[in-house]
């Protein structure tokens, strides 16, 4: 005999979908969160502001899902952008949108979309345990039977269940709880783990900018070389600091990155720090400023096209005389200034590592998993949800996407078959 039907391990977005849908649709429904209250990580996401999702119609929206994006159609298909909205807003939570079709509680408080999910799931009768944490998933003959995990003073606890959804998260911001328990749990169950590593980062170059304090930089443009060839870019905001860069077209861009550098390819990054103007253009705004400013010291030439710090780096990088008269410049130092400015080159020498990684890329192999149900194809009773699953997405909220929809589909799953109709 069963003491519930379902058991939710992990009390994130995903797990807290899983439990909420499978408890709406009628079954008895337990979720074991180990940390001392749930979705802490959902609680500082989108710098605490949330990034809830974001409102592309599903075909630019899957553009954005790697590795597979045909995998997640049908969690799409049975709940969406629109469908998390309506929920929330139901809950009571307003919501806005923002640049890039991006939507925020209107409260810009991540914490109330937490407490209200936390709240949809209670009301359809899920029970939530908190300081539980899941050490193991039994089973007899391929089925899950029971779960077993440590109560807050470490005792042992086994709940018998016919089916557990994991939704433990994956490696990224361990404080939070998602510390990669689920990927041992699962290997266990003899699934397969994909490589993983932390992607929307922060990379380590070679040479690093001298100054030690960050330095925000808006309308930059960023490119990408693979062995050699340019492979992407992005244009935007990003953010120097003392150890490389960061910022959003970094974090755009990491993904791509840091796989390459796990298969051990030479990446470098090219720096424009004025795409708007080409070299041509450029040069003539620098003409400009000789002609206009004979008398002015390099120095305040370099202050005028740059920030102070770059300024000063780019003054004392070229070997520039900082007070000698602009009318002075010769034509090879006006022209080392420009591709100094318009492209400068980095090694990419490591990424940032977990702690700070804003997701996990990699996780349970897809092949082993039912996409229409989140169901194991090895374990009968067996479901995944969230950013546990070998899928991630782009800044702009994908992955909190990802976790609901993933999540809303292994919950109506699990449900069904623990009471087949
Ligand atoms: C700083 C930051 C900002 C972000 N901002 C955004 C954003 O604005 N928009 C967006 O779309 N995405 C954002 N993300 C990504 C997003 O938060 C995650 O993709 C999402 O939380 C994944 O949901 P999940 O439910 O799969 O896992 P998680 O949220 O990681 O939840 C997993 C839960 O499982 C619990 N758990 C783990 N192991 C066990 C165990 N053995 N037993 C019991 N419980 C366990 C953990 O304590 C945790 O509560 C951000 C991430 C970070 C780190």
């Amino acid at each position: 005999m069963s003491d519930v039907d379902v058991v939710v391990v992990g009390g994130g977005p995903a797990g807290i979908l899983a439990a909420g849908k499978a408890a709406s649709d009628g079954a008895s429904v337990l979720l074991l969160e180990k940390m001392e209250k749930p979705a802490r990580k959902l609680r500082i996401t989108g710098k605490g502001r949330c990034n809830i999702t974001n409102t592309k119609p599903y075909n630019e929206f899957i553009n954005d899902i790697f590795p597979d994006p045909r995998f997640i159609r049908d969690a799409f298909n049975a709940f969406f952008n629109q469908d998390i909205v309506q929920l929330l807003n139901e809950q009571g939570v307003a919501t806005v949108e923002e640049r890039g079709m991006r939507i925020f509680p209107t409260s810009g408080k991540a914490w109330d979309v937490a407490e209200a999910l936390v709240k949809w799931a209670k009301i359809n009768g899920a029970k939530i345990v908190n300081h539980a944490r899941v050490i193991d998933v039994l089973t007899a003959e391929d089925a899950i039977v029971a779960v077993s995990y440590a109560d807050k003073e470490g005792n042992p606890n086994v709940i018998g269940c016919k089916s557990v959804i994991l939704a433990t998260g994956g490696k990224s911001y361990p404080a939070t709880g998602s510390t990669g328990e689920g990927y041992e749990l699962a290997s266990k169950l003899k699934h397969t783990i994909t490589p993983l590593l932390p992607s929307l980062v922060g990379v380590e170059t070679k040479p690093c900018y001298k100054f030690s304090r960050n330095l925000s930089l808006r309308n930059v443009n960023l490119a990408v070389y693979i062995e050699g060839k340019k492979t992407d870019e992005e244009f935007g905001e990003m953010e120097i600091t003392p150890y490389g860069f960061n910022g959003p077209i970094v974090l755009r861009l990491s993904r791509k990155i840091v796989f390459a550098l796990a298969k051990g390819s030479r990446v470098e990054l090219e720096l424009d720090l004025k795409p708007a103007l080409s070299h041509d253009k450029l040069d003539a705004r620098i003409l400009r400023e000789i002609d206009e400013n004979p008398r002015i010291a390099v120095a305040d030439l370099a202050s005028r096209l740059l920030p102070r710090d770059l300024a000063l780096e780019m003054i004392d990088e070229l070997g520039l005389a900082a007070q000698k008269n602009l009318g002075r410049l010769t034509a090879e130092e006006r022209e080392s200034i420009r591709h100094w400015i318009k492209e400068q080159r980095f090694v990419v020498t490591n990424q940032r590592s977990w702690p700070e990684a804003i997701i996990t890329a990699g996780g349970i192999s897809l092949k082993e998993v039912n996409q229409k149900t989140m169901g194991s194809k090895k374990v009968k009773g067996l479901y995944f949800a969230g950013e546990l699953l070998d899928l991630d997405g782009s800044t702009g909220g994908y992955n909190l996407q990802i976790a609901y929809s993933t999540g809303w589909i292994a919950g109506k799953s699990a449900a069904e078959y623990v009471s087949p109709k």
